[in-house]
């Protein structure tokens, strides 16, 4: 079997829009003020503790200069395990550019408390950060740094692209402050946004979704439910249990032909790992000058893609400056 060479794809790079970095670092800390604290996860039984929290940076230099893609760093207060200071956790955007408030003072992220049980004790794991964040409340003040990122931006030509956003749990965070950005500015392009959970209690800012949805016929807002069989904001009953991925099948009539147009961009947030999925269902569903749009590797890599893993990235798999991607553990 011939294999052709696993070069990267020759596509051009993508101007993005300006991002300014690192105005506050943590020896210099921003001080701002928490505004806002409320659970946005769908049901009051999400399995997860999601809050969205808002923060006034009012006489900061941070207002008007954090834009959605970047992410800010939280300094929480108290010294780790060796006695340092916590070091910095950074947390997405979820606002818009212009804030919450349409000046820039109002910026917000999305933090899911991380709660387990310890590895090793078996005692219980409470996250140093995203606790404190979440036990803030409405007048405390937090310490942050940044604006970080620079590469998870909206392109600077917005309008000359279509957007396929997929987010898995609070990796929505910058596509929320996206999509509002887009659609604000009545640009002439669709966006279809893919929220993944396990549960349709776990869907973050669905609400809102749903709403901008039904008032911009440009925007697509599609759920994707793992675990639980007729979830209703899923859509119709026969699709069952789905990964973000499984949207590119189930709604293939509108998805394959925004995926085939050399306009679109695909931008990736979520757990480390669902990148994988959606590039094996890429390349189930596209061949030739389609996929190479966005992936090229060579035959034998294409016949093994059920067992794609991340590791082969950028060697086996080399992806076109049309896919951007943040992903966390
Ligand atoms: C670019 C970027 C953007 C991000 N955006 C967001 C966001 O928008 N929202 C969000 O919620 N998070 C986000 N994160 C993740 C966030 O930065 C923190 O990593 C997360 O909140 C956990 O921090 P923590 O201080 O609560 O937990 P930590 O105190 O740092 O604990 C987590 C660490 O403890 C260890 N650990 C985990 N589980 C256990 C266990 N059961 N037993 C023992 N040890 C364990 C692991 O080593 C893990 O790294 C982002 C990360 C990055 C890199």
């Amino acid at each position: 079997m011939s294999s052709t060479p696993t070069t990267a794809p020759t596509d051009t790079e993508i101007a993005l829009r300006p991002a300014e970095m690192h105005l506050y670092k943590p020896a210099e800390p921003a001080t701002a003020v928490v505004t806002k604290t409320e659970i946005c996860t769908a049901g009051k039984k999400a399995a997860g503790y999601v809050r969205h929290i808002e923060f006034d940076v009012s006489g900061t230099n941070l207002v008007g200069r954090a834009i959605p893609g970047q992410s800010i760093g939280v300094l929480a207060p108290g010294v780790d395990a060796m006695g340092k200071p916590h070091k910095l956790r950074l947390y997405s955007l979820a606002s818009p550019t212009g804030g919450e408030d349409g000046q820039g003072r109002i910026l917000s992220t999305t933090v899911k408390r991380t709660i387990d049980e310890h590895w090793d004790t078996h005692k219980l794991f409470l996250g140093v950060c995203s606790n404190y964040l979440c036990d803030l409340q409405v007048g405390d003040k937090v310490q942050l740094t940044g604006p970080s990122g620079k590469k998870f931006v909206l392109p600077q030509a917005a309008e000359q692209h279509d957007y396929l956003f997929f987010a898995t749990g609070t990796g929505i965070a910058p596509f929320r402050g996206m999509v509002m950005d887009l659609l604000a500015s009545k640009a002439n392009c669709r966006v279809t946004l893919v929220m993944g959970t396990p549960y349709a209690t776990d869907l973050l800012y669905h609400e809102q979704f749903t709403r901008l949805a039904a008032a911009h016929s440009n925007f697509r807002y599609l759920p994707a439910i793992s675990r639980e069989r007729n979830a209703g904001p899923q859509g119709p009953a026969q699709h069952g249990k789905l990964y973000v991925q499984d949207r590119l099948k189930t709604d293939a009539e509108e998805l394959l032909p925004l995926l085939r147009s050399s306009r679109t961009l695909i931008y990736i947030c979520g757990i480390a790992g669902m990148e994988m999925g959606i590039f094996q269902q890429i390349a189930t569903l596209l061949s030739g000058s389609d996929l190479e749009q966005y992936i090229r590797t060579d035959a034998a890599t294409m016949e093994k893609r059920a067992n794609w893993e991340r590791s082969m990235l950028h060697k086996d798999i080399k992806l076109s400056k049309r896919i951007f991607m943040e992903v966390y553990a």
